[in-house]
């Protein structure tokens, strides 16, 4: 697991991942529109996207349709399956066991990610998918990049569902916070 540096990287490889980053935090968006885990993603081949995906799962009533499931599925209705192969997969939450797992199978070449998944992160948060060693070849994994606003977006959608509560909790807990903790207290050890 490694904690991309922004800061670090020189401008344009910071553009290049920061540019798709958006498009999946625009995914994230239309998913907290539409009342959903605000979690977005982008499937990137030679530097064009070919699938997005936001999360589905209260309107379908499917906890299977995460957004990297819904991005995958419309690449496979026009593509073979191999062509996963030679994507990076950008997603504003660090993807679930479930996801990573699915990511694996495919053979998905990296991911690059906003913030971590403390609950049920397959990719370094939690477990370790990407690179458990009794499976074929490791997936890369970089966490990190629009930290802020990956956790901005979830906490927007945790203050809108306690809203509509019918019996809503107090005050205190549907105030927006907005300061964030430094990556290195939340990151898991890598
Ligand atoms: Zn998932």
């Amino acid at each position: 697991m490694k904690t991309i540096k922004t800061a670090a990287m020189d401008a344009d490889t910071r553009a290049y991942h920061e540019r798709f980053m958006r498009d999946a935090i625009a995914m994230a968006e239309l998913a907290l529109k539409s009342d959903e885990t605000p979690v977005g993603c982008v499937f990137v081949k030679d530097g064009e996207i070919i699938g997005r995906g936001g999360n589905e799962t209260n309107r379908t009533l499917n906890g299977t349709r995460h957004a990297e499931f819904v991005a995958i599925a419309g690449i496979l209705e026009k593509n073979p399956m191999g062509v996963l192969k030679e994507t990076d997969l950008y997603v504003t939450v660090e993807p679930c066991v479930m996801c990573a797992s699915m990511l694996r199978q495919y053979g998905v070449r990296a991911v690059y990610f906003g913030c971590w998944n403390e609950r049920f992160g397959g990719t370094g948060g939690v477990l370790n998918i990407h690179s458990d060693p009794s499976v074929d070849t490791p997936m890369p994994v970089y966490g990190g990049i629009f930290r802020e606003e990956a956790i901005m977006l979830l906490r927007k959608f945790y203050v809108q569902e306690n809203e509509k509560a019918p019996e809503p909790k107090q005050k205190k807990t549907r105030e927006l916070k907005t300061e964030i903790a430094p990556t290195d207290i939340h990151a898991p050890k890598s």
